[in-house]
């Protein structure tokens, strides 16, 4: 019988966070999904806890904190805000932590779990986009990244040397308007931004994959995750969306990922990590190949300007990082509620980073206020 470690899932009440927590279910022998949390959804992390039988849960929100509090009237541990995300790292009872919030808020208690060393798994990009520079170095057992494409890439690095590799590769399925003609993109909407034809998501990174800023995200992401330049990253438009990554070496050799676009795989082999868990899921088996053609394609910047602002974010580091998620943030916040149009997104986007005159960031904390000042920018420029 294998040792059951302690799992606390941060973003419990999401999309990241049911694809894991649906793998944790089928683990249970290796599992105890111990700690939950979420922002302010306190019916589906009651419901969660109860399910799982967990016993923290912690709501970032301390109004949804307090009144989730009273519910469960001393059935589970239950804590708010910041503390109580630092109340879970700190108890020596955690033995993992998956990070599947979205948004920046969670930052600080990923610093926590980091330098006390705990096994952290990461789906969170914008944390790591925001304040790579100072999250890498305590990293010192690693990062394990959920995000499917990272997934990828570091399944295909197992067992190789890292300073070997030449370049690695994002796939992007091109989101629900890779074949619209530039000129309809003026007037789609949010629904149909948020209808992603491979993937489904929470709504922000939905509208991310439609204007691929998730990819130049992405890009900033693999930068933290795999010590690379900026100019070995690349992005490539694959609608089938089964490969998800891939890295190619100086010898000329090209590893793939290859797998069903479903986030639980990517979450099957993280947890699984040094082993490999079978898969529980027959739907997941992988295609069948004896009819498969595989398509790659180069993304048009021209079209989605998102990438290209990202790219050149991670070319000039520092405050642009940054300030790229808090823009992007207030931004996509603005289309979804309909006050601004689907082509706003990089103008606006662009207008915030163009118009800053300050420094770069010397801490995760100045990084943080950078992502918070940018966001409140694209509300006003
Ligand atoms: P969702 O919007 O579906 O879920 C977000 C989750 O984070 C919710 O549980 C939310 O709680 C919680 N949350 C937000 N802020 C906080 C906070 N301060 N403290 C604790 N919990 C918080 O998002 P997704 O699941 O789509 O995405 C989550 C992250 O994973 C993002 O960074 C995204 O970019 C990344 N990602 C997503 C993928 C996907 O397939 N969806 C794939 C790869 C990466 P509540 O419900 O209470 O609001
Ligand atoms: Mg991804």
């Amino acid at each position: 019988m294998p040792e059951r470690r302690n799992i606390a899932v941060i973003g419990a009440t999401g999309s990241v966070g049911g694809a894991v927590l649906d793998v944790c279910s089928r683990l249970k022998e290796h599992f105890k999904v111990w700690a939950l949390a979420g922002n302010s959804n306190i019916e589906g992390l009651h419901f969660l806890g109860a399910s799982f039988q967990s016993d923290v849960l912690v709501l970032a929100d301390p109004v949804a904190a307090a009144t989730l509090t009273q519910k469960v009237s001393g059935r589970f541990s239950c804590y708010g805000g910041i503390e109580g995300l630092n109340a879970i790292i700190e108890d020596p009872r955690c033995d993992e932590v998956v990070f599947a919030s979205s948004g920046t808020g969670t930052l600080p208690a990923l610093v926590k779990a980091l330098k006390s060393g705990r096994k952290v798994y990461l789906a969170n990009k914008e944390i790591l986009v925001a304040a790579g520079d100072w999250i890498m170095p305590m990293a010192r057992n690693g990062i394990i990244p959920l995000d499917s494409e990272h997934n990828a890439v570091w399944q295909c690095m197992k067992c190789e040397k890292p300073d070997r590799v030449k370049n690695i590769f994002l796939t992007a399925s091109g989101g629900p308007f890779l074949d619209t003609p530039l000129e309809d993109l003026e007037k789609v909407t949010f629904e149909q931004a948020a209808r992603h034809p491979v993937w489904p998501m929470g709504k922000k990174i939905s509208v991310d994959s439609a204007t691929l800023m998730n990819k130049g995200i992405e890009m900033i992401e693999a930068r933290h995750l795999f010590s690379l330049p900026p100019e070995r990253i690349k992005a490539v438009i694959h609608p089938q969306a089964l490969v998800h990554g891939f890295v190619e070496f100086v010898d000329g050799s090209v590893k793939m990922l290859f797998s069903k676009p479903d986030m639980r795989l990517a979450v099957l082999s993280a947890l699984g990590f040094p082993e490999r868990f079978d898969n529980p899921w027959d739907f997941l088996a992988p295609p069948d190949f004896s009819e498969l053609i595989v398509q790659f394609r180069i993304p048009d910047e021209e079209k989605f300007p998102c990438l290209a602002i990202a790219k050149e974010a991670s070319i000039l580091g520092g405050a642009y990082p940054p300030l790229l998620i808090g823009a992007d943030e207030g931004a996509v916040s603005l289309f979804m509620e309909g006050k601004i149009g689907f082509l706003e997104i990089a103008k606006k986007v662009e207008r915030v980073l163009s118009s800053y005159r300050g420094g770069a960031p010397t801490s995760w904390e100045e990084a943080l206020s950078l992502v918070d000042f940018a966001r409140s920018t694209a509300f006003t420029i």
